[in-house]
């Protein structure tokens, strides 16, 4: 049986279909975790303490995916520059969720929001705008037109990070489409990969069986080539052990 992961949705408010708004999740995510051998499961961005545990309970495996920006007030900050679009629903579910994932032990992967959100949930703060904040820092930030897997920035890993070593390298050129970045990083939480500005581009939970977070996009990176595919073929392996011992246990 295939492990069965959930992917954190957001709402769609371009209400395309007869004004009827829609929750869904960019087929990168989808693609990559299906063909790595999971099963994706879309998770509606509107979960509360009723629904975690038992949302949990049924996975094998938890994906946060990108969005929207993160609302300070989640990390006790008050709004002090330019925000982008935020959800503070879609904020308290996946706050709920990886929380929830976490006391479980359960594998997750984090990306570019996922990797901020990560970062919250287990106490850490965030930039709330790199420009605004960081001086001489690199453009991170999503430009109009641009493709999703168009690397723009490098990352350098710790060589002896998990991380590195499943992408068998420890310098890869990635995308970057995110304006805020991880500042504090959270408990537990070990930074392995940084931008050449500084910026946090890689996180790791200690001592956990597989909790790893990226601020760039690997699942759009897959459009052009395999370079990242480690990542989503050893968290669905990762999701797979889980689920057998879920079944035995
Ligand atoms: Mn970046």
């Amino acid at each position: 049986m295939r492990p069965i992961i959930g992917i954190t949705g957001r709402k769609d408010t371009s209400a395309r279909l007869l004004n009827s708004p829609m929750y869904s999740v960019g087929q990168t995510y989808v693609n990559a975790l299906h063909n790595a051998g999971g099963t994706p499961l879309i998770l509606p961005p509107l979960f509360d303490e009723q629904d975690w545990p038992g949302v949990i309970a049924r996975l094998d495996g938890l994906l946060l995916s990108g969005g929207e920006d993160i609302h300070p007030q989640n990390y006790r900050q008050e709004e002090l520059t330019w925000m982008g679009g935020v959800d503070l629903e879609r904020d308290h579910s996946e706050l709920g969720l990886v929380r929830s994932a976490l006391d479980r032990g359960l594998p997750i992967l984090a990306i570019c929001r996922g990797h901020q959100l990560l970062n919250i949930a287990l106490g850490g703060t965030l930039f709330q705008d790199l420009a605004a904040q960081i001086p001489n820092a690199l453009d991170h930030a999503y430009v109009p037109g641009r493709p999703m897997e168009q690397t723009v920035h490098t990352v350098t890993l710790d060589p002896d990070s998990h991380i590195a070593n499943l992408l068998g390298g420890d310098t890869f050129a990635v995308n970057s489409v995110h304006h805020q970045g991880v500042d504090v990083p959270g408990q537990g939480l070990t930074v392995v990969g940084y931008a050449p500005d500084g910026v946090v581009e890689a996180l790791e939970l200690a001592g956990y069986p597989f909790c790893y977070s990226v601020q760039w996009h690997p699942e759009a990176m897959l459009k052009v080539n395999d370079t990242m595919l480690p990542l989503f073929a050893a968290f669905v392996n990762a999701a797979g052990q889980q689920a057998t011992h879920a079944e035995s246990g």
